[in-house]
Order: structure tokens, then sequence, then C-alpha cells
């Protein structure tokens, strides 16, 4: 069986004053039945991490480099992330493939760096709105699939989040039949059948359940609902009850 897992991504937000949301968070559900993690900027990893012993909350990279070490101002490696406490890293979110021009064959070789500092990456994929106006959504997906994942990626190192570059942050989701239809096809396509399927873009508490109950989704990818703990809390229940 898949791993189901509530991810949270904070993206460039999050002062040290909210990590007391992560505080209430973990008072809330000391030990749920699904992996928690949040990913905050890296200026919360290892305080986050500090706060987090003991407790079942995992925490996260939001990016790496492809090298160890180097003269790569302002850029975080893989074994940074794991000496701060990190246990993933999200990598080829949209947003950096947008704004950083990242591309899959980038992406690929920071999830073999991932691998090598014993994070499990967090591969994001999704179509545009216009690609999934063109009926090319599983042409684009099962593309960035194939040239994002590393050989050798399994269940243990690999987690996939698809998500819809048109639904990230806009409120607006895919139909469960179009999410279903993704997930399917990308059950079907993964080097490995046991490897988790997130699914992102506007998850709420109000849509998580119907989400996750769909066969081949396996939890989430949420990015403005996991800044609240009663938010994610409500996620992560959802989760719990799937
Ligand atoms: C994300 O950042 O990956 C995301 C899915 O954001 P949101 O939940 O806000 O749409």
């Amino acid at each position: 069986m898949p791993c189901k897992l509530a991810a949270g991504n904070w993206k460039m937000n999050g002062l040290r004053a909210d990590l007391d949301e992560m505080r209430a968070l973990i008072a809330a559900h000391p030990d749920p039945d699904c992996r928690m993690l949040i990913c905050p900027p890296a200026t919360l990893l290892a305080p986050m991490a500090d706060l987090a012993q003991g407790s079942r909350l995992l925490v996260g990279g939001q990016d790496c480099h492809t090298a160890k070490r180097g003269a790569h101002t302002g850029d975080l490696s893989a074994d940074m992330l794991a000496d701060a406490g990190a246990r993933h890293v999200i990598l080829g979110h949209s947003e950096r493939r947008a704004d950083h021009r990242e591309s899959s064959d980038l992406v690929s070789a920071k999830a073999r760096a991932a691998r090598e500092a014993g994070l499990t990456a967090i591969i994001c994929v999704g179509e545009t709105e216009a690609q999934r106006d063109a009926g090319t959504t599983l042409e684009v997906v099962l593309g960035q699939l194939r040239e994002s994942v590393p050989d050798g990626a399994n269940a243990g190192n690999t987690v996939i989040a698809y998500e819809p570059v048109w639904a990230i942050g806009t409120g607006r989701t895919p139909t469960l039949e179009q999410i279903a239809e993704v997930h399917d096809a990308l059950r079907a396509a993964v080097p490995d059948a046991e490897m988790s399927l997130l699914y992102g873009g506007s998850v709420k508490p109000g849509n998580a359940a119907d989400i996750f109950a769909l066969a081949n989704v396996d939890g989430a990818l949420v990015g403005g609902a996991s800044l609240k703990a009663s938010d994610f809390g409500a996620i992560i229940a959802a989760l719990d009850a799937a």
C-alpha cells in the first residue's frame, strides 16, 4: 500500500511567530495515521525541525541544488536540508519550473542529489490551463513524469504530486473525474506501484474528503491551507478517515 501523506508547502510565507501554528498542529494531531509534513521556508527549517522533535511532524525543504557544496550563492544543497532536519524535499514545483525555468532534466538531477542525501523527493508534475484546453493533459503530465523521475526511484525515495498549474492558489480545482483520470494514468506509469501519489491545487478542508476518496489519491500537497493549523489539521483528519 502507498503511504498516505499530507504535505504542506509554506512557499515564501512564515516568520518565527508562525511556528506557533505547528505547535498547535502537533498538539491537535499527536498520532495521525497518515504522515504529516510541512515544508517551510529555509529560514524556518531548523527551528521547525527542533520543535517537531519527538512528534509525528516531519519537515522538508522546498527545493535543493544538484551539487553537494560549492560556489552557488543563495542555493541550498540536499545535504544542508538533511542537516537542518529535513526528511523530504519538494522538487519541480510549477512555481520553480516557471519562475526559475527549471526543466524536467534539472528536476531529475535534483532528485538524484536528494536521494544521495537520504531525502525523499516530492516531484511535482502538472499541466497549464492552455495545455488542458488543448487536450494534452496526460501527454504533458506523463512526459514530465518520465523526464523528472530518475532511474532507481522507488516508493521509499520518491513521491509524485499532481498539481494542475491553473488550480494552484486559485481556489479552482479539477473535477473529481479529471483528478481520477490523471492519477489512474500516473499509477500505471510510475516505476513502483507503491509510490505515493498526491493531489495538489486548492485543497481545502471542504473538498479534501471527496478528493481522498479517489482510488489512486494517497494524500495532498497543500499550499495556502497548510499555513493554519486548523485548516491543515482538518485535511489531515480527512486523510485519516479516507
Ligand atoms: C502548492 O503550492 O503546491 C499548492 C497546491 O498551493 P494551494 O494549495 O494554495 O493551491
